[in-house]
């Protein structure tokens, strides 16, 4: 079956439909920063190939996700924030918050962030 067109925001600036701050690409993944920051450094890490959330990941995509984990990692300490903490997560559905249709991690950092999250 032919792969659905990616119509989420994130599939429109994967083809460069839209603009977006790019800090970060290689074959596998993107990243840029978010349009509404909720942090001094909050960027987006995202798969090029469309996984509707980490609730969708099936097996074979497990190093897929390592790698996108790793790029967060790296992308922490291009911001320059690794070493003070910053924070890593990914919503799932209606409850976990997600807006976006396409597996993405936000990476927080730059201030105190509180926890429990709201
Ligand atoms: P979610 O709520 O799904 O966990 O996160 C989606 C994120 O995408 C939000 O933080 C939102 O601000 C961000 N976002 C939505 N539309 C755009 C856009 O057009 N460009 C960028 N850079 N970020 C976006």
């Amino acid at each position: 079956m032919a792969e659905q067109r990616n119509d989420t925001v994130f599939g429109m600036i994967l083809r460069g439909e839209i603009p977006a701050d790019i800090v970060y690409e290689d074959e596998l993944a993107v990243a840029f920063r978010d349009i509404a920051p909720q942090a001094p450094v909050h960027v987006l890490v995202i798969p090029r190939r469309r996984v509707r959330s980490l609730a969708h990941a099936a097996a074979d995509d497990q190093a897929l996700v390592g790698h996108l984990l790793s790029v967060c990692a790296a992308v922490a300490e291009q911001e320059g924030v690794a070493e003070s903490g910053y924070r890593v997560v990914t919503n799932i559905g209606e409850n976990g918050g997600q807006s976006v249709d396409h597996l993405h991690f936000h990476v927080l950092g730059g201030r105190r962030l509180s926890w429990p999250p709201g």
